[in-house]
């Protein structure tokens, strides 16, 4: 495809926020009678799904610690329910496994979504939590559980298949995807806003530049000069100085090359997403040795696109500065970032400690190469919001395949019509201090 010499809505990155922002749109533009998707430009380095949102694990859930993260999450399931085929989404359900240090915490998380209408389950107490489980898979056996919060709604979708949905729904509102084509930097006004998006063919004129392009998020932060590091008012009131906008976590997943129908509910059905938190000792499942005596948690699920049982376990810091960490080549194709024989191990032992069908099954787990790495945020929370005046940047701080109603937000704050949603992630929260709450969970995203 010609490159175009100027387009209103220059959307950079074909993911699930890049994708999901240029068909609300459209669809936005057309209902308001303001325009068309031939008003929006999509361009990628790479292809459709080439990002994080075509690794990901693809569980959705509205399990999150945060009131604001819970409301965008039911905000985004209503939109993987409204075309489950187009989106490849399985509602499965979803069920949050905790111990008792994580007690409170999901049960507050129950009461809310009590309060919003979102539908779940919550069970408290050792015995009925085992009892509950077995009800569903007769040989669970993980250990130190005293709740379960079984989201009904939720599950998981197919990785590629959905952003492929997203996409033929964008370009069915004429909408136009450039693949192959890289953004090298941005021609900025006197006033400082962005007249041009450059790239290695040439310059694109632009009214308007949307920026969803998950893990690359820092290097398009760098070329648009925004500050490396950051101030932020913490909880007990103290501004702490220098503080890095970006760091980047490993996320440690992989496969289980089982047939997936091996993981069926007692009355032959699909399960939920399982999630387990536990601080009971992990002991490995090849010879018995202690794994870990922390606080630990894994998630799984039965999945045909990934041949087996999928899922991962907490993802670990990566240590060298954000500046020098190498995001390409990404995902499976990183020489640094994929998981090795140490995963495989504590997942396979913890599969095992869930469910004694995982037992001695270590043997089976997929050789081929998992995992990617994710840019998180000083808060480790998403940042949704306008910099340089005419770029919106949708920094989801890795928790984002499942939020694919963002796209949708985004389209109406651009176009003036509400964000009530997206406050809470603004920029400026870390200035004035308005942090979301953060939980006892293991996991970064939680
Ligand atoms: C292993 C793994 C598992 C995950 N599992 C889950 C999960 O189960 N549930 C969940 O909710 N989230 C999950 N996540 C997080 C989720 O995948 C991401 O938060 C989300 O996909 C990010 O979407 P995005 O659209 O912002 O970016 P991406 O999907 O990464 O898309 C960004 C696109 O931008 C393009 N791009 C980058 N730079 C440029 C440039 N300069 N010029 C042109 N194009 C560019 C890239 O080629 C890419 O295609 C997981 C992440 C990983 C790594």
């Amino acid at each position: 495809m010609a490159l175009p010499t100027g387009v209103k809505y220059l959307v950079i990155g074909a993911g699930i926020h890049g994708l999901s922002t240029a068909w609300h749109l459209a669809v936005a533009l057309r209902a308001a009678g303001r325009g068309s998707g031939a008003d929006i430009l999509v361009v990628d380095k790479g292809g459709i799904a080439s990002g994080a949102s075509g690794i990901a694990c693809g569980v959705i859930r509205n399990n999150y610690f945060q009131p604001a993260m819970r409301q965008l999450m039911a905000h985004s399931v209503a939109i993987w329910e409204s075309d489950a085929a187009a989106f490849s989404y399985h509602p499965v359900g979803y069920m949050q496994i905790s111990p008792e240090v994580m007690h409170k915490d999901v049960a507050s998380i129950y009461e809310q979504q009590r309060a919003i209408g979102y539908e779940s389950v919550f069970i408290e107490g050792e015995a009925d939590c085992l009892r509950y489980m077995r009800d569903l898979l007769d040989d669970w056996q993980a250990k130190n559980v005293t709740s379960v919060l079984h989201e009904k709604r939720g599950g998981y979708a197919n990785n590629t298949k959905s952003i492929y949905g997203l996409a033929t729904k964008a370009e069915a509102e004429g909408v136009r995807i450039i693949t192959g084509l890289k953004v090298t930097g941005f021609r900025r006004d006197a006033a400082g806003s962005v007249s041009a998006v450059i790239t290695e063919r040439g310059e694109i004129g632009c009214e308007m530049v949307i920026v969803g392009v998950g893990p690359w998020v820092k290097h398009v932060w760098d070329m648009l000069a925004l500050p490396p590091t950051i101030s932020i008012k913490g909880k007990d009131g103290r501004v702490h100085h220098d503080v890095p906008m970006w760091i980047y976590w490993s996320l440690q997943e992989g496969t289980l090359g089982v047939d997936p129908m091996l993981q069926r509910t007692n009355d032959g059905r699909m399960p939920p997403v399982i999630h387990l938190d536990t601080d009971a000792p992990l002991y490995s499942d090849v010879d018995g040795s202690l794994i870990t005596d922390k606080l630990w948690g894994i998630y799984y699920k039965p999945d045909f696109n990934f041949g087996g049982v999928q899922g991962g376990a907490m993802p670990y810091k990566i240590a060298t500065p954000a500046d020098e960490v190498a995001v390409d080549p990404y995902g499976p194709a990183s020489p640094d970032f994929i998981v090795g024989p140490e995963f495989a191990h504590m997942w396979c032992s913890a599969l095992a400690f869930c469910q004694k069908r995982f037992e001695g099954r270590m043997d089976l787990f997929k050789k081929e190469p998992s995992g990617g790495i994710g840019c998180f945020t000083a808060d480790s929370f998403p940042v949704f919001d306008r910099f340089r005046d005419n770029v919106y940047l949708i920094a989801d701080s890795n928790h984002g395949y499942k939020m694919i109603g963002v796209g949708k937000l985004v389209a109406e704050d651009i176009l003036g019509m509400g964000d009530e949603l997206l406050q809470p992630f603004r920029f400026s929260r870390f200035e004035a201090g308005k942090l979301h709450p953060t939980s006892n969970s293991p996991f970064p995203w939680s």
